[in-house]
């Protein structure tokens, strides 16, 4: 299940199985002077068919999009046996296309096992730019204004004022601010542009120019995530959670959803960064730290954060999850955030799918959503 099948040079494809793990398809496709774009933090531990059944988000979306546009056709099995093939075309106007029920569907609704996706040339040339701003405020203008110019850099990450001394410290210009990185690939006269016109942006919004060694050691610490680990024996418990909101509410959601967080008996720390971008809305990635205020209730505590999280998100108008998926601890937030009939709908399908309810029972459909095969259609 992790063998590359092909690579097409001329229709820029690559077909495998879908065990196959992140970084080494992406190895093999850097060896060979292509890219497919989709680097996640967890690259090293993750699989193409993680990425499908959760629509997943690398670090240079920006540029190369999320997996749902990444991917261009899938082979999988369905519960009842039957086994589904869709065709790589550029686009089809051939109906609902059914092949793309399964991507998002956290393995609810079929086993994905070959597929193939998009692939680039490597990239030509980086430009790598950062600035500080005193108020996140005007970062998420500066990105929003370079988004409206029609300007896509491949990363963009604006770190708040907590996590920029957690992971800045050592910019004399970051002290008290918000840090934010671009990196900017392709083409060289496109990277210039790109560079040019995120420049003029950023100055207007009152950035202070940081130069290119804040994204070196982004490069160098962006797979680390041994920190939130030193704290566990510590009996502090540590989660990120990502959600997503439109530029009329980016800001409303950061302030919602780290007030509704901080208001949690224990809850030590709550800081975030936003970290995907788009002409219409952002990305926010929250990280939180604490300690049950009463011994032993490490879950309740845990609960009791994300719902917070939750809560404050959805006050905000925004997304419970922009990339990682409902899974169990968000489920029972599903019914707030699919109103009307949308959940039922769903519901239905899951039934229809998967008439036994084999796969991954409890996930996504809501909490008390189970059914036995007696009462299956
Ligand atoms: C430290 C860390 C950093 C992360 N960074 C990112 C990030 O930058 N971007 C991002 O998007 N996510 C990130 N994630 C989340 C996670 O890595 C991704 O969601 C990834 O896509 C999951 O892939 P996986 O192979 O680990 O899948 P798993 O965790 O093994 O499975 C995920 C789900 O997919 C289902 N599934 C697995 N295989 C199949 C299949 N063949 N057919 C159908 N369903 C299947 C499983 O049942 C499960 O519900 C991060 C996680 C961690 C721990």
């Amino acid at each position: 299940m992790d063998q590359i099948l092909e690579i097409n040079d001329q229709n820029l494809t690559v077909t495998c199985q879908v065990g196959i793990n992140g970084a080494n398809i992406e190895r093999d496709l850097n060896e060979k002077g292509y890219t497919m774009g989709h680097i996640p933090q967890s690259v090293r531990t993750s699989t193409i068919a993680g990425y499908i059944a959760m629509k997943a988000a690398g670090q240079f979306s920006g540029k190369y999009g999320k997996f749902e546009d990444i991917v261009l056709s899938l082979r999988a099995v369905l519960p009842t046996g039957e086994v589904i093939q869709s065709k790589n075309y550029p686009r089809s106007s051939t109906g609902p296309q059914f092949d793309r029920l399964l991507i998002g569907s956290e393995g609810t609704l079929g086993i994905v096992t070959e597929a193939t996706m998009k692939i680039w040339s490597l990239p030509e040339k980086q430009g790598l730019v950062s600035y500080t701003f005193a108020k996140i405020q005007d970062a998420l203008e500066a990105i929003r204004l370079i988004y409206r110019h029609q300007v896509n850099p491949a990363v963009i990450r604006i770190y708040d004022h907590v996590e920029t001394a957690r992971h800045f410290s050592a910019e004399k210009k970051a002290g008290g601010r918000a840090m934010v990185i671009f990196v900017c690939e392709g083409p060289t006269d496109v990277v210039d542009l790109e560079v040019q016109v995120t420049n003029q942006y950023c100055t207007q919004c009152n950035g202070i120019a940081c130069g290119e060694e804040p994204v070196h050691h982004w490069f160098e610490t962006r797979f680390d995530v041994k920190e939130s680990s030193k704290y566990t024996p510590l009996d502090v418990v540590f989660d990120t959670v990502e959600m997503a909101a439109m530029w009329d509410h980016a800001y409303d959601m950061y302030e919602s959803v780290i007030g509704e967080m901080r208001k949690v008996p224990g809850c030590l720390v709550a800081s975030g960064h936003a970290s995907h971008f788009y002409t219409q809305g952002v990305c926010w990635y929250f990280t939180f730290g604490g300690a049950p205020e009463i011994q032993d209730q490490f879950p309740e505590f845990h609960q009791a954060m994300w719902d917070a999280a939750m809560r404050g998100c959805l006050q905000a108008q925004g997304t419970i999850s922009h990339h990682h998926g409902i899974g169990i601890i968000r489920s029972k937030w599903m019914e707030k955030e699919w109103t009307g009939p949308d959940m039922e709908m769903a519901r239905r399908i899951k039934k229809v799918l998967d008439p036994n309810n084999i796969m991954n029972p409890g996930k996504l459909y809501g909490a008390d959503f189970d059914y036995s095969p007696e009462n299956a259609p």
